[in-house]
């Protein structure tokens, strides 16, 4: 039985295929597109409190080193003004004695020593050198004219002065820490330390820090990295540029600016700064970035800077974002699996429900089906029992039919039949009046021979009457007959007959069950091969053919002779009763019509072909009983 597929309540195709069709269309894009701004947001995130936590280390380191760089500048501080103290100097620049000169000359050396500064010496009001603590050296600074630099100019204003540059002696860069020597109330020379910082550049380098200091032009003046040492920091306007360049502040340095490919100000005094890969600071492929955070030193202008490189915590926020790309895609992965399991599952049970509910469904129009069937078998058993009943009293009416319609045919052969008996009889009476006068006159041969005679007469009246009750008779026309037994049997009956001709026999039928009466089916064939025989009776060499064949559901049985044939004007009347050609007793004229009526009696008919080839074919046709083939014969 099949089941309604309605049952399944499956969404219709065109339904169910397009929101996958979306699905598998936007679901990868969409789930790319949120790895990658997740991972950004994740490596964002890392470097964004990577930065954080970077600029609070880096808020201490700088404090410390700040610090340090103060307290080496402050170091010296003090120091030009101790020569204030110091009467050789005073005495000096009162009186410029080549005496004076060389105490001072000693005692600046020795104070130069003592104090690890790079230089000390004292310049008048106009600028030039008095006595310096490198009186010895070949580069001496003793006599110069140093008036041209700031740190004078603003010592002799009564201002300190600080100032690193550039010597102008020997190109060495040092830091310069000017004080105007005052004597009661008015300046009578400048005293200048120079003190060398170097020692804080590779305290940095030694430490692994990138830092540096710059100055009030905003030129790099202390850095970790040498080759940063002299870069503007600042945009240089040529005007600037020109005035240091007078100054000497940095000798003949060309003062190239340190300018970033990218600067973000985090907050106060916290940079991100961005430098090209190819800055010939680095030699790497990648631009660099670092965090860069400065302070002012105090008592000077100028800033103190730490770098703090990027490129580490850089890596580490690209490896972040990777990891968050990642973990979402197994998520998203993880989840899109979990999701189509769960649809599996769901569609496995709802088809599960589906079927459950088909079976009961089905189960219930069983129920109902059988009920329907029950109902239905009742009414056909009705309607069998009534068919049958119909059928009986068909056959019955039927029965009664064929016995009307022989008694018909018999009615309608009565006035034949009556004269057929009236002819007897009239001669019989002439013939038995005759007898009575022959035997009163001794007659005797005449008599014998009219008695006789009367005797044949009879005996034909006998004949015809039992061939009419036969054919009456009541109740022969059903059963069965079996064709190869009923031929055997006319043939037998014909026996004597056949025996004394040379006939050649042909059969060639089946040997089929007819529905017919055995003893109807061998009179007709007694009828119609004795005919046979009868037209055969000058032929040299009589052939008789029987013939069978199926034809739907009747078979069709050929006698053919090889006779003398029936002239036109007797095929006019061949089926008509008492018509016949035969001479004297031979021919009742019966045989054809009883047969014919026979035949039709149970559904058949009987008819005559006339061979071009000469001779006579009658065709008995009549119903099989089973219409499967039999056997040849
Ligand atoms: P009957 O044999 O008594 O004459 P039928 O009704 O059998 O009566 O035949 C009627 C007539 O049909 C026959 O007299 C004969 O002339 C003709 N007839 C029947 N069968 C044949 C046949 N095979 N060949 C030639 N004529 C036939």
């Amino acid at each position: 039985m099949k089941c309604d597929p309605n049952l399944y309540r499956a969404a219709p195709q065109s339904l169910a295929v397009k929101p996958r069709l979306i699905r598998h269309l936007f679901l990868p894009p969409l789930i790319i597109a949120l790895m990658i701004g997740l991972g950004y947001i994740g490596f964002w995130l890392s470097e964004h409190y990577g930065i954080r936590h970077l600029g609070e280390n880096g808020q201490r380191q700088l404090e410390l080193h700040a610090r340090a760089v103060e307290s080496e500048i402050s170091k010296y501080t003090y120091l030009p003004s101790l020569l204030e103290l110091e009467s050789s100097v005073s005495q000096l620049l009162a009186d410029p004695t080549p005496e004076h000169r060389q105490t001072v000359n000693d005692y600046l050396e020795g104070l130069n020593r003592r104090s690890r500064s790079r230089a000390i010496y004292v310049m008048d009001t106009t600028g030039r050198v008095m006595a310096t603590s490198n009186w010895r050296d070949f580069d001496s600074y003793l006599g110069e004219d140093l008036s041209f630099r700031a740190y004078f100019q603003n010592a002799v204003r009564g201002q300190p002065g600080r100032f690193y540059g550039i010597g102008s002696t020997n190109g060495e860069p040092g830091y310069y820490l000017a004080h105007g020597l005052e004597e009661h109330g008015k300046i009578i020379g400048v005293a200048v330390v120079k003190v060398r910082l170097e020692a804080m550049e590779e305290r940095w380098q030694r430490a692994r820090l990138e830092a540096f200091v710059s100055d009030e032009n905003g030129i790099i003046i202390l850095s970790s990295d040498p080759s940063r040492r002299l870069k503007s920091v600042l945009p240089l306007s040529d005007e600037t540029k020109e005035k240091l360049a007078r100054s000497l502040q940095y000798y003949w340095f060309p003062l190239n600016e340190l300018q970033p490919l990218a600067r973000e100000t985090l907050s106060e005094g916290v940079e991100k700064l961005t430098f090209p890969a190819n800055s010939e600071l680095k030699s790497d492929d990648e631009n660099i970035s670092y965090l860069s955070q400065s302070r002012p030193l105090s008592d000077t202008p100028w800033n103190f800077t730490l770098l703090t490189p990027l490129q580490d915590l850089r890596r580490e926020a690209i490896n972040q974002g990777i990891l968050v790309a990642v973990a979402f895609a197994l998520v998203a992965f993880l989840l899109i699996a979990w999701n189509e399991r769960r649809k599996v599952i769901a569609t496995r049970l709802a088809a599960r429900e589906a079927l459950q509910e088909a079976n009961n469904q089905l189960e219930r129009r069983i129920t109902e089906r059988t009920v329907d069937l029950r109902a239905s078998n009742e009414r056909l058993k009705g309607q069998i029992r009534e068919r049958r009943h119909a059928e009986e009293t068909l056959r019955r009416a039927q029965d009664e039919l064929v016995q009307a319609g022989k008694l018909a045919a018999i009615g309608q052969m009565s006035t034949s039949i009556a004269h057929e008996l009236n002819q007897p009889l009239a001669a019989l009476r002439t013939l038995s009046g005759n007898t009575v006068r022959f035997l009163e006159r001794g007659q005797l041969d005449v008599a014998s021979t009219n008695l006789k005679t009367i005797n044949e007469l009879i005996d034909r009246m006998g004949r015809i009457t039992a061939s009419l009750r036969s054919f009456a008779r009541r109740g022969d026309d059903k059963g069965q007959a079996c064709l190869g037994k009923a031929a055997d049997a006319a043939l037998q009956l014909l026996g004597s007959r056949v025996e004394n001709t040379p006939l050649r026999l042909h059969r060639d039928f089946e040997d089929v069950q007819l529905q017919i009466d055995q003893t109807r089916l061998e009179q007709i064939l007694v009828n119609l091969i004795g005919n046979a025989l009868d037209a055969m009776q000058a032929q040299p060499l009589p052939q008789l053919w029987l013939e069978g064949e199926r034809v739907d559901d009747k078979y069709r049985l050929r006698v053919r002779d090889n006779g003398h044939g029936i002239d036109a004007e007797t095929r006019k009347h061949l089926f008509e009763p008492f018509f016949t050609t035969k001479p004297g007793e031979q021919g009742l004229g019966l045989g054809l019509t009883l047969s014919a009526s026979l035949a039709a009696a149970t559904g058949g008919q009987l008819g005559v072909e006339h061979p071009a080839s000469g001779g006579t074919a009658f065709v008995l046709s009549l119903p099989l009983v089973s219409p499967t083939p039999a056997e040849p014969i």
